[in-house]
């Protein structure tokens, strides 16, 4: 009561959400510009406190909109994890426990088409789509863009690409011979292999951009993934010089990846905002998966990096704008889920789910509404299943780590965000009752992934 007496007090509930021109009372659909970035660290975004890399445009997203300190993804890798926020649904529900093959004569090697994804139920509500960018769930011909609820597609089907427009010198995933070929395949404009002439993420950014500036009256949805900055480590001089004060090669060339998509989300946000449709959008970014050893980037004080259940792994950058329901330089610290943003999307549009496939996020409107208020109780649940599966489950500040090879352990991240202190045998019964929880949620999914994986862990982390 007193947040929403100090919201009319301040004025920022007279915004509300906007309405639709049908009489009917009811808010009108939002659209929803939905950004990815690409092994992107915790620490190196503005929102986060990173005075090394501005990000003077992701911030404007957390600023003008919400941040939220602990969001998660399901999964530590990419494939995986955009399996499951493309869906909805925990990944290892349809097998989806790896990264899948890039082989385009595989029906199975992908998100199946029985799973209805994201577009696809936001297509039938009448949304416009497009997917820009990487795709990474699917290369066989039916789980492609265009066959999965886009009706436009600029990117390309593999995980990682080459930044450089000279060394996409491969026609058609189709023609790839050799591992490593398919970070050089020409971008698909729809299905068509097209040239392009400038820095990939340039290129990403401009036709997102275009999208939006050549959107109609229907609601739409822009599917923007990046793949920076995941490896290879490429930039140009213009992003380069930005970073002459980091000596560190590697870490001044992922600086300058970070910037490059920095400027582009800027262009996305100048297009809604000459579109006149910033207010009606809700923008959200994040990254698929913590931060790689790889690419140079900072977790910190998160333990770990990509590919681990630790935080490094699972808890991103993770924040949205929407300027019609969400008050301007708000922080939740409620744990969120990437999951979480399928059930949203269902919930403010009323798009039935089917039975036989529940959700397993759950809608954020409440925390948009009031991102302080104590929300619900609920369980978040990670499973690695690459050899023995091992489990993970967040529940309050508790997290328990069930893992066949290192034992469990159970840290509180409250008091100690950085999993420095392993309370397995301080507190056994915390850790029983966890640890039996996580088993439990994951007892019925299938064993063993859908598809071959390209390699065999750890060496997969594409
Ligand atoms: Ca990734």
């Amino acid at each position: 009561m007193a947040a929403k007496l100090l919201a009319a007090l301040t004025g920022f509930a007279l915004l509300g959400p906007a309405f639709s021109a049908d009489g009917s009372g009811r808010p009108a659909a939002p659209d929803f510009v939905f950004i990815v970035a690409d092994d992107l660290g915790y620490a190196d975004v503005g929102f986060n406190g990173s005075e090394e890399i501005p990000t003077p445009h992701l911030d404007r997203i957390a600023d003008e909109g919400l941040r939220f300190t602990d969001g998660y993804v399901s999964f530590p890798v990419c494939g995986p994890s955009r399996a499951g926020f493309l869906t909805g649904r925990f990944q290892d529900r349809f097998g989806f426990t790896r990264n899948p093959t890039a082989d385009p004569s595989n029906p199975d090697a992908g998100i199946p088409v029985d799973e209805r994804m994201i577009s696809e139920a936001l297509a039938s509500a009448g949304y416009q789509t497009m997917a820009v960018g990487k795709w990474h769930v699917g290369t066989h011909p039916s789980l492609r863009p265009l066959n999965r609820g886009f009706e436009r597609f600029f990117g390309f089907l593999s995980g990682g690409h080459k930044y450089l427009p000279e060394e996409l010198t491969v026609e058609r995933i189709e023609d790839v011979k050799k591992r490593g070929d398919w970070y050089r395949t020409k971008l698909l404009d729809d299905d068509t292999p097209v040239e392009i002439d400038e820095y990939l993420t340039d290129e990403l950014s401009h036709a997102a951009a275009d999208f939006v500036a050549d959107a109609d009256d229907r609601p739409f949805f822009l599917y923007l993934a990046y793949n920076a900055p995941h490896t290879p480590m490429q930039a140009t001089p213009k992003y380069l010089a930005r970073f002459d004060h980091i000596e560190d090669r590697r870490r001044r060339t992922y600086a300058a990846m970070v910037s490059a998509m920095d400027d582009g989300v800027g262009e996305v946000l100048d297009s809604l905002d000459e579109a006149g449709r910033a207010e009606n959008t809700l923008v959200v970014f994040l990254s698929d998966n913590g931060g790689a050893e790889s690419n140079a980037s900072s977790n910190s004080p998160l333990r770990a990096h990509k590919g681990t259940y630790f935080e490094g792994g699972i808890r991103v950058p993770f924040a949205v704008r929407w300027p019609a329901r969400i008050a301007a330089g708000s922080v939740s610290r409620t744990p969120v889920s990437s999951l979480d943003l399928y059930a949203t999307l269902v919930d403010v549009n009323d798009i039935a789910v089917p039975s036989d496939k529940p959700l397993d996020g759950r809608s954020l409107v409440s925390i948009f509404d009031d991102p302080t208020a104590e929300q619900p109780a609920r369980d978040l649940f990670w499973r690695l299943a690459y050899r023995d599966p091992s489990y993970t489950i967040r529940r309050g500040s508790l997290k328990g780590i069930v893992d066949p090879e290192k034992g469990t352990m159970l840290f509180d991240l409250e008091a100690d965000s950085a999993e420095t202190t392993d309370l397995s045998r301080e507190r056994p019964a915390a850790m029983r009752e966890l640890g039996d929880a996580a088993k439990n949620w994951g007892a019925d999914f299938p064993r063993d992934a859908a598809f071959p994986g390209r390699l065999s862990w750890p060496a997969e982390a594409d």
